[in-house]
């Protein structure tokens, strides 16, 4: 079973900010900015374009509604979208609160967030996720 599989499931712990019965998103513990969000599908798939074509589109329309979320939980220009996939083989699409290009930098230093800042930026989303 993939990390992914095992933090959608509750296996390993998430700072979790949505969830529904085929989809789940929660925070990047490596985060390139306040908010970074990943969102899988909970089918097991590496690659996003060997998902079907249902379960592809409908990730993106369940991205969508966390990015609304997300963008009343920590304010910025835009949320940004990313797909790499490089490191961990299960699906994702990264999720990320845009005010510079720069903010979409992947090789730049990561954010060293306390975990109480963690849980604090995704409990908001959670809640702004659940009034859409
Ligand atoms: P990539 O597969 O290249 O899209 O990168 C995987 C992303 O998952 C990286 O940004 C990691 O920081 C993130 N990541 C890896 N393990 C965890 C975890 N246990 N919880 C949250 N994010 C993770």
């Amino acid at each position: 079973m993939s990390i992914f599989s095992k933090i959608a499931n509750g296996e390993i712990p998430s700072y979790k900010c949505a969830e529904d019965e085929r989809f789940y998103a929660f925070l990047d513990i490596n985060p390139v900015a306040l908010g970074h969000t990943l969102v899988i599908p909970r089918q097991e798939v590496d690659y996003i374009f060997d998902l079907d074509n249902r379960t592809l589109a409908d990730l993106h329309v369940f991205a969508k509604r966390v990015a609304l979320a997300l963008r009343e939980a920590v304010p910025c220009t835009k949320v940004g979208m990313a797909v790499l996939g490089l490191e961990v083989p299960h699906a994702h699409i990264h999720l990320i609160p845009l005010q510079s290009e720069g903010d979409m930098d992947f090789r730049k230093e990561k954010l060293h967030l306390q975990p109480e800042e963690m849980q604090a930026v995704a409990d908001k989303i959670y809640a702004a996720f659940k009034k859409l």
